[in-house]
């Protein structure tokens, strides 16, 4: 099927290139809108939706239901979620009506090879992330042209100048919230009624697994308990790197 970014097409172009443009295109929209022409125009059928079912998650699962329910939804499950994650995940998908939600998992003789005890995260956060988020997320990768995701520019130093759409070197990444402020976030819950994560009161503005995962103080970065005392900020799955080093 030809898509609208086939009409993008710049001259001696490079995916980069479409990246800015399509960028350009949507910049000044809604994330609604920004929503909307990336799952019916410009990826139609070759777009996912990758969500941590985390603090700000419910926001994207909510508008992509009311776009298309039947939209593919990847979650990472590392087996080490906190169980409130879970719980809140089946929680939004019911409630949502979300029709293609799918757990990822570690491919089961990768994870006896490399973590036999279960205990990789002590020895080395990359190479578990490596196992259990960007391996995994590395065997689907393909299925689809583009992926959406709920970064924002203010979350970390790392994302302040991240685009609307990008190239990753293998998948355009569409982040329709890049310009959303906490209070966004707050204020669309609020009017949409969409439930919030349990931990969030408890101190949680960003949440991953469990052994990685700290509340943090007041005026922190959001994402400053993501494997807090350490250099990482990422997991690697929005990186180019597609799971080498474990
Ligand atoms: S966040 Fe921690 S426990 Fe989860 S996959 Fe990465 S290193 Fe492992």
């Amino acid at each position: 099927m030809t898509t609208l970014i086939d009409t993008l097409k710049v001259e001696d172009g490079t995916e980069t290139a479409y990246a800015a443009e399509i960028s350009a295109r949507l910049e000044g929209l809604t994330a609604q809108e920004i929503l909307r022409l990336t799952l019916t125009e410009f990826f139609p059928s070759q777009i996912a939706l990758s969500s941590s079912f985390g603090a700000d998650s419910a926001v994207l699962l909510h508008m992509v239901s009311e776009i298309n329910p039947h939209t593919p939804v990847i979650f990472l499950d590392t087996d080490r979620h906190f169980f409130q994650t879970t719980q809140y995940r089946n929680q939004l998908v019911k409630q949502l009506g979300l029709t293609n939600l799918i757990n990822l998992k570690a491919d089961p003789q990768e994870a006896k090879d490399f973590d036999p005890k279960g205990i990789l995260w002590q020895q080395s956060t990359d190479a578990c992330c490596a196992l259990r988020k960007v391996r995994p997320l590395n065997r689907v990768t393909d299925d689809y042209q583009a992926w959406i995701t709920g970064r924002k520019r203010h979350q970390s130093a790392t994302r302040t100048h991240m685009p609307l759409v990008e190239w990753d070197g293998r998948n355009y990444k569409v982040n329709p919230l890049a310009t959303w402020t906490s209070e966004d976030i707050k204020a669309y819950m609020a009017e949409n009624d969409l439930p919030p994560h349990p931990l969030v009161e408890q101190g949680y503005p960003s949440i991953g697994c469990f052994p990685c995962t700290k509340p943090v103080e007041e005026g922190q970065d959001a994402r400053a308990g993501r494997w807090a005392g350490q250099e990482k900020t990422e997991c690697g799955i929005h990186s180019v790197a597609y799971g080498e080093g474990i």
